[in-house]
This record gives C-alpha cells, structure tokens and sequence, in this order.
C-alpha cells in the first residue's frame, strides 16, 4: 500500500510500526454546532481507509477526538445561556447521529478533549522542564518554536520566511510577553464566562494543538503510525503538534501525514466562518446519506471536491445502478439451477479484486475504484441470467458485496426479511440487557438493527422503533 506522506511530499509504501497493526489518529471536529458536508469528507476518506486496512488484514486502532473546548463553543454556550458541556454534548450526539447515517464507523476510542486536560497539563509542565516552553506574568505558557530544530518541516515552511512575513506583528506580539512572533500558546489564562480548569500557572485551558498530542499519545503511543485531516489543519495545527510532540519525547510522532482536500462550493472552502455550508443533516433531508458518501468517494481524497447537485444526482444515478445490479442477482438467484461457479468464472470474477485493490494501494484511489465497482456491474448486467447457476450468481454477488463494503456503501435491503416480532424480540433482548447493566451487548443489538436498518429510539415511554427508508 502506497500512502502520499505530506511530510516528504511523496507516495512512500506503507511500513507500519508492528507488524499487521495500523494506530492512526484523525483530527475531530469541534462541536459547536451540527456538522458541515466538508467535515464529513475527513470522515467519509479515512474511513474508507480504516476500512480497506482491515479489509487488507491490518488490525486498526482508531482514534479520533473531539473538540469540545473552544472559542466558539463558549460564545455558541452563551448565546443560549447555557454551559459549554450543554453545547458539546448535544452536538456530539448528532455527530455521531450524522456519523451513523453516514455508515461511518465508531472509532476504537473518541476521547473529548475536556476529559485529558491533566494530561495536558503534564505535556506542559515537562516542555517547561526541557525549556521547550516558558510562563509569562499572566500565567500563559508559550511554546518555544524556535528551539525545535525542524519547525516546518510538515508545512515545508521556512522559519525564516514565516517570521519575516511578521515582522510588523513582531514588536506587537513582545508586549504580551511573547519571546518570540512564531511562539504558540500552550496554556491561556480563562476569561470572565469562560470554562476553566487550575494549573501550576494560572486558572485557564489547554492550546487546541496540545490537546491533540495528548489524546494521540494516550490511546496509540508517542510515535504513531498515521495522523491525519483536512489540509487546512497542516499549518499550524499540526505543525504546531509535531514541535510539541517530539520536543516532549524525543521521538517522531506520526511516520505518514495524510490530508485531505477541500470540499469546496463554487470554487470556495465550504466553512462555518464563509457561511457557504451545507450541514449533513441538510443533505440527509434530500437524500439518502449513502449518495453523499459516494459522492466523496467518487473523488480522490486530496483532490479538490466541487459541490453541485448535478453531481449528487450523478451520485444518486451511479448508486442506483449498483443497487439494481445487486437487485437482480437476488431475483435471479430465487429460481437458478444448482450448480457451482467454474474455476474461469471465479477467476474473472477476482479480477475485480485486484482492480480494486490496486486502485486503493494507490495512496486510496476510491475514484478508480469505484470504476472498479461499475466494471463488475457491467459484467454482472452481461453475464448474469436465467441460466446462470447458483454458484455463479452467489460468486458475483459476494463480490459486489465485498467491494461495497470496503467502501462503506449499504446496498443490501435488509429489512425484508426482519419480521416486526424479530425485532419486538431484540428490543426487549435489549432492554433486559441494560437492566443488567450489560450496556456492551445493549448497544450491539442496537448496531446490529441498525445495519438492518431498524432505528431505535429511546422515548419518555419506551423504546420506538421505525424502519430507514
Ligand atoms: P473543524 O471542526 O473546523 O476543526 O474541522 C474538522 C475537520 O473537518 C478537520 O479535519 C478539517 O480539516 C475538516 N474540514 C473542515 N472544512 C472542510 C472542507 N470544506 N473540506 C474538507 N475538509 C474540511
Ligand atoms: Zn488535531
């Protein structure tokens, strides 16, 4: 597998730090709000890649966070006159409401950025140790940029260059205790209304790029194997995480970088700030999420993606091809002979595989690989019929199934054949489940409807549940 690494600007061949496991961390959003449709491209790529990895055999160890202390979650917190942790619980619960329809997968740990601040705070105390990073009158504690030796080697700036562009700023920053323009906040001091948790310097909160080292650090280890996000986080975000990171351990943090590209609306970064968003759940009222996911996936992921509703209708078109595909065979197979498929036939059929893969080894190509998948749909609509055997079919459909799920595309109608007593019987499975406190087996049940597409939801009067359509 080939992965372009933004650290050498280069595809290098995936070498992981032990053998068949993959650690990756991926940059969460900070929940202030209901997600964009350009948040979820982060969601939707790397997915896709912990996805494939495990498909390859690679046991993957997903972390990815959330941002829950911010400055825009405090002003959003007061201009509801509510707390922070109001705003940042109900927006992570219709993150992951959004996540779910959008089949991406739960990550092995989401830490929240509020619940590590000791952490933080031991990160901080030993840059100070090491002379990394030093306290001003108020309490704020700066990072020292200067004394990391290969600053910009993430971003490919030069020091130099980043500091004469600032010269003027330079004199303004000396007169808030600052050493230097490049030095970056690690601890601030809190402000009236503002959150805040002690510390050896002052009452206040973590910088955004520390909390970020920790939360990686904690769940995967001091070096890791992947970091990744959208492009916009590689200055100074992750810059700013890799002089922290390694000043602090002494060792390299992430061995790849991947980021993706924008998604962009009429040539510009979809953002909050720009105010020319869609959220997911405006996209979900229209359309299927599944044609959202495609839609990004018809896409490399460090290209540039232009939203427009021709291509979502193309999306939808492309997805309804598949579904159709998968459709027949399931019809076809209800009356087809006994019989299994031939050695040839199992061997055409495998080339799809291959395509497949080497389109996804290729730095995750889903854009040829979803050629892949419409190559096999053309042979599937040529080749399969009334006289094709079970085998046959049963060969064509598992391999449909087996691309499509690497991509995290649902195209199997699951919930024909779920009888409403079926799942009268696991809701209440359920419920006893959770009066045992067995809350791990609770939540499978609830996943396991889920990818049935049963939706449960937990009312004042019990537990109702509707079929997705
Ligand atoms: P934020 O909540 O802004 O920190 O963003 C969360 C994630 O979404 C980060 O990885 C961002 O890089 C990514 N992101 C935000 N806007 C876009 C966009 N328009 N296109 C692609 N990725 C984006
Ligand atoms: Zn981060």
């Amino acid at each position: 597998m080939k992965i372009f690494n933004t650290l050498s600007r280069q595809k290098e061949e995936f070498k992981p730090i032990e053998d068949g496991k993959v650690m990756m961390y991926v940059c969460g959003p900070t929940v202030y709000n209901l997600i964009h449709i350009g948040n979820a491209r982060p969601m939707i790529v790397f997915d896709t890649f912990r996805r494939y990895m495990t498909h390859r055999g690679f046991d993957v160890r997903y972390v990815s966070n959330f941002t829950d202390v911010d400055d825009k979650i405090i002003k959003k917190a007061n201009e509801e006159n509510v707390s922070c942790t109001e705003i940042s619980e109900r927006y992570i619960e219709e993150c992951k409401k959004d996540m779910e329809g959008l089949n991406v997968l739960p990550a092995t740990v989401h830490p929240k950025a509020t619940e590590e601040i000791d952490g933080m705070i031991e990160l901080i105390k030993d840059l100070i140790e090491k002379d990394y990073a030093y306290v001003t009158e108020d309490g704020t504690v700066y990072f020292r940029t200067r004394r990391s030796k290969d600053y910009g080697k993430l971003s490919h700036k030069n020091i130099d260059d980043l500091e004469a562009g600032h010269g003027r700023e330079l004199k303004v920053a000396g007169s808030d205790g600052k050493e230097d323009y490049l030095d970056f906040v690690l601890w601030k001091p809190k402000k009236e209304g503002e959150p805040f948790w002690p510390s050896p310097w002052c009452d206040g909160r973590p910088g955004w790029h520390t909390e970020c080292c920790v939360m990686a650090k904690k769940y995967l280890g001091a070096t890791i194997d992947i970091h990744a996000g959208g492009e916009d986080l590689i200055f100074p975000h992750h810059e700013n995480e890799i002089a922290q990171s390694e000043a602090a351990n002494g060792v390299e943090f992430s061995h790849y970088w991947m980021h993706n590209g924008f998604l962009n609306i009429d040539g510009e970064k979809m953002s909050k700030s720009l105010g020319n968003f869609f959220t997911v759940r405006d996209i979900s009222e229209k359309y299927d999420l599944q044609v959202l996911r495609f839609f990004m996936l018809s896409a490399h992921y460090r290209s540039p993606l232009n939203f427009s509703a021709e291509l979502m209708e193309a999306a939808k078109a492309g997805l309804v091809r598949i579904k159709t595909a998968y459709e027949n065979l399931e019809f076809l197979l209800k009356n087809a002979s006994e019989g299994d498929a031939s050695k040839e036939d199992a061997d055409r059929i495998a080339e799809y595989t291959k395509k497949f893969d080497d389109a996804m080894d290729d730095d995750l190509n889903t854009a040829d690989a979803v050629s892949a998948v419409f190559e096999l749909v053309k042979f599937i609509n040529t080749t399969a019929n009334e006289s094709s055997t079970k085998g046959y079919l049963n060969a064509l459909k598992t391999e449909l199934l087996s691309l499509t799920d690497v991509l995290g595309l649902i195209i199997e109608n699951k919930t024909e054949d779920l009888l409403d007593s079926d799942i009268e019987a696991l809701i209440n499975e359920r419920q006893e489940a959770r009066k045992h406190k067995n809350f791990a087996r609770a939540d499978e049940i609830r996943d396991e409807l889920l990818k049935k597409g049963i939706i449960l939801e937990d009312t004042r009067q019990g537990v109702k549940w509707k079929r997705a359509d």
